[in-house]
């Protein structure tokens, strides 16, 4: 009787392998035809097999690993509720700053999620295209836990309704679905490194980070659980951003300088969406952790820089002026954001309101070189018209810039002059465009024909393309109502609420 010989068992590696790959390539169809965006952005592979898969992660142990995050998080999003959690926040100044995420983060979460469904089905690699769909599983996760947890503060408090159509209407959330859209319409490899890389490097640690932060330090434990519940998928989502920008830049040397303009295009464009965090950081949590600069220091200035530094070996260099830019603008950059947003409240899904002299006192801390010298007198100002029942309310519409579409609000700090607006333009094709800075010039020159379709609010506005134009018929048309969702926040429904709240 003759005995088999037992077969080797596989190595976890080569199983993973085996039970991922189809080894298929096709044969009766051409193979550009099979993937026909491979090509399109100038990026050569040469081999797919060369991408490790940082995880090795099934799909059935993803399952068990996502069901039991959410398990927690549903259990703590419930416990919150039954207690009436939103009594325990700090103030419900500190709901506004949920407001902003719900409409123009959120939506972002769900775009990413038919993004990586696309490049999962554009890459030609098992490996990279298993990856990629796991965390569109993700992203779609993130975005419905979002809705979730923050649905329960729409119970009582305005502006959280039907935040689909304001985030794709409303002109400051057109910042935010730019860049989004930016994204989605660029070819896989694009997508990746602007995912991938400005998504989960700067964005995550930027925005997530202080945001979260920011709940705990305000009793918002429900945001504070589905953050951490995120954040936890987040680290999977950093390594497989930077395994994806590393694979293509090892793939072929010519794949270095198309890389490289990706990586600044997204860092600055990552950064200038940010600029809406800076203001939420330091105006409208009432407890702030950190400051916006302490951030930029530590998330760009420290492992943003680390970060450049060991991409050099494979060719990438430090784009050293957009750092200084950066670093130049970030004593600046909350302030004048707030202010713009305090005087255009009236066309806004949020409420502002002026600091109060504990906040005013904190932000001189914090800016010691620039708070009382450029702000504090602005805020004063403002603050005598609002005590004399004169609050001030713009009503004109600003003038954006064509790529990153915030309003033309920030100065020329590099060249000594922080009371002066930049201000660039370009023609191109008999057109005259604005832009706020070198960044978002160099950008649009890369890609006139993309930029010059971006449909800049008040644009459109003029163009009779949002409602009429007159004031009432736009709020209309952005859903917003009038005295409730908008202006200042002394005075609205959502300061009755809360007052109702503190009294019982
Ligand atoms: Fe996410
Ligand atoms: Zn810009």
């Amino acid at each position: 009787m003759s005995v088999e010989p037992r077969k080797k068992r596989l190595n976890k590696k080569d199983a993973y392998k085996y039970m991922t790959r189809l080894g298929w390539d096709p044969t009766y169809q051409k193979e550009e035809d099979v993937y026909p965006y491979l090509k399109m952005e100038g990026i050569k592979v040469h081999d797919w097999e060369a991408w490790e898969d940082p995880f090795r992660m099934t799909m059935d142990s993803y399952w068990k690993l996502q069901a039991e995050k959410d398990k927690k998080l549903y259990s703590i999003i419930d416990a919150f509720a039954q207690n009436n959690g939103q009594k325990n926040i700090t103030d419900a100044r500190y709901v506004n700053a949920l407001k902003i995420f719900l409409t123009a983060v959120t939506p972002l979460e769900h775009k990413v999620v038919s993004g990586f469904t696309n490049v999962a089905r554009a890459f030609k690699g098992e490996g990279a295209s298993i990856a990629c769909q796991m965390q569109a599983i993700d992203e779609l996760r993130h975005y419905q836990t979002q809705v979730h947890t923050i649905s329960h503060y729409n119970k009582y408090f305005d502006g959280f309704h039907d935040y689909r159509t304001i985030h794709d209407r409303l002109w400051y959330l057109s910042v935010p679905k730019s860049f989004g859209d930016d994204a989605s319409t660029a070819g896989p490899f694009e997508f990746m490194v602007s995912i991938g890389f400005a998504f989960e490097f700067v964005l995550t640690s930027l925005l997530f980070v202080p945001f979260m932060s920011g709940a705990a330090y305000n009793g918002d434990m429900a945001t504070v659980t589905f953050g951490f519940s995120a954040q936890s998928d987040e680290s999977r989502h950093m390594t497989l951003g930077l395994q994806a920008v590393k694979f293509i830049l090892e793939q072929d040397a010519d794949n270095v300088p198309i890389v490289q303009e990706w990586m600044e295009k997204w860092l600055w464009r990552g950064y200038r969406l940010l600029s809406i965090v800076s203001m939420m950081m330091d105006y409208m949590l009432p407890n702030s952790p950190t400051s916006w600069k302490e951030a930029v220091e530590l998330y760009i200035e420290q492992n943003g820089v680390a970060l450049f530094k060991d991409l050099e070996k494979y060719g990438i260099k430090m784009p050293e002026d957009m750092i200084k830019t950066i670093r130049a603008e970030k004593e600046h950059l909350s302030h004048q954001l707030w202010k713009t947003f305090y005087v255009h409240s009236t066309a806004e899904a949020i409420h502002t309101w002026l600091p109060d002299e504990n906040k005013m006192n904190w932000l001189s801390e914090k800016y010691p070189n620039t708070f009382d010298k450029y702000y504090r007198p602005v805020f004063d100002e403002y603050k005598k018209h609002a005590d004399k029942g004169e609050r001030y309310y713009s009503e004109t519409l600003p003038c954006l810039c064509q790529t990153c579409q915030v309003p033309l609000v920030f100065t020329d700090i590099e060249g000594g002059k922080p009371n002066v607006f930049t201000h660039y333009q370009n023609e191109y094709n008999g057109e005259r465009f604005h832009f706020c800075s070198p960044g978002c010039q160099d950008i649009f020159e890369k890609q006139p024909e993309k930029f010059v379709q971006a449909w800049l609010p008040p644009h459109q506005i003029f163009q009779g393309n949002c409602g009429g134009a007159t004031i009432p018929e736009v709020l209309k048309w952005y859903k917003i109502e009038h005295g409730v969702d908008n202006m200042d926040y002394v005075g609205s429904p959502d300061e009755v609420m809360w007052n109702k709240f503190k009294n019982n």
